[in-house]
């Protein structure tokens, strides 16, 4: 039976690392981290987000300013609110919580934001940082991912790795950070013909697919690595994962949970971002 690699422990360790360095931080240079973030409408699952995202700040010793727009906000009130927030002092990670209202161009509203503020880093630059291999902001999901690997002991270093799904806020970059661990890294997606095949080459197996239970057991090999990225609601309305945990986890020698796995990771990676970014603002004083 596989190892259960604990997010909520490990999530809870690099919280407390964060708040120590927020902590030095403002003793040794006065620049405390702050975190903006943007919600327009009233999408319930986006409002728990930003709850959980202004929790997190206060538990770290964080500055949190969240804005709760409208939603018939309109994008050039966005804009200026992003220029003001980029040219802020105190202010050194913007965040606008997706989804948006259709009216607004989210992708405009992310060129505006400054790159050092992107602590979600989803804007171009980052995106080019990443994968050129010269970046020290990472999108959440997937730096999380590598925090789990690297805190569970497990070198991804000339392994089979494999990610299912291409999204450019998981999968991608996920792809992207594994080979920078030196993984050899195949990318799957849904064009993607005989995936049991491909699955069953992974050392390292990373799933991304919105897609309830998609990797079973008789899809994976023995003592392959299992990171669930996925979070859905089965029929009976519980959580779950994009893998079928009850199936896998006997054959695998590690895996996420769902919940408590890969979930606990996104908001304490935003927060090491935000630090970095104040950090990285100190050093210009
Ligand atoms: P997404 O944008 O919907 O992308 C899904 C990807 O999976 C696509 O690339 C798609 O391929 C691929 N795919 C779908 N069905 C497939 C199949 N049958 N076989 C192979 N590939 C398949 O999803 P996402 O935003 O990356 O999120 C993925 C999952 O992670 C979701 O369950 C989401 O809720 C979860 N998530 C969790 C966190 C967290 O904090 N834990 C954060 C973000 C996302 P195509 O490109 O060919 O369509």
């Amino acid at each position: 039976m596989a190892q259960l690699i604990d997010g909520k422990a490990i999530s809870a360790a690099v919280r407390e690392e964060i708040r120590e360095d927020c902590e030095k931080l403002v003793r040794e240079t006065g620049v405390r981290p702050g975190l903006a973030v943007i919600i327009v409408g009233e999408d319930p699952a986006s409002q728990i987000y930003v709850r959980n995202k202004e929790k997190a700040c206060q538990e770290v010793g964080f500055l949190s300013r969240t804005y709760r727009l409208a939603a018939d906000t309109k994008q050039e009130q966005l804009e200026e609110l992003i220029d003001e927030l980029n040219r802020d002092k105190e202010i050194h990670g913007i965040l606008v919580q997706l989804p948006l209202p259709d009216h607004l161009d989210g992708n405009a509203l992310l060129l505006r934001i400054k790159p050092e503020k992107d602590v979600d880093a989803f804007h171009p630059f980052n995106v080019g940082q990443i994968m050129i291999g010269n970046y020290d902001l990472a999108p959440c999901t997937p730096a999380g991912v590598m925090v789990l690997l690297e805190k569970s002991g497990i070198s991804v270093a000339g392994k089979r790795c494999v990610v299912v799904g291409r999204s450019n806020i998981v999968g991608k970059p996920q792809a992207m950070l594994l080979l920078h661990a030196n993984g050899t890294v195949t990318i799957a997606h849904s064009k993607t013909k005989d995936l049991a095949d491909l699955t069953r080459q992974a050392q390292v197996l990373v799933v991304a697919v919105r897609h309830p239970k998609l990797i079973t057991g008789n899809m994976v090999s023995e003592g392959v690595v299992v990171i669930d990225v996925g979070m859905n609601r089965d029929e009976a309305g519980k959580l779950c994962g994009d893998v079928d945990f009850d199936s896998v986890a006997p054959k695998a020698s590690y895996i996420t949970p769902v919940p408590g796995g890969v979930g606990p990771m996104t908001i304490t990676m935003l927060m090491k971002n935000t630090l970095t970014a104040a950090r990285r603002a100190a050093k210009e004083i």
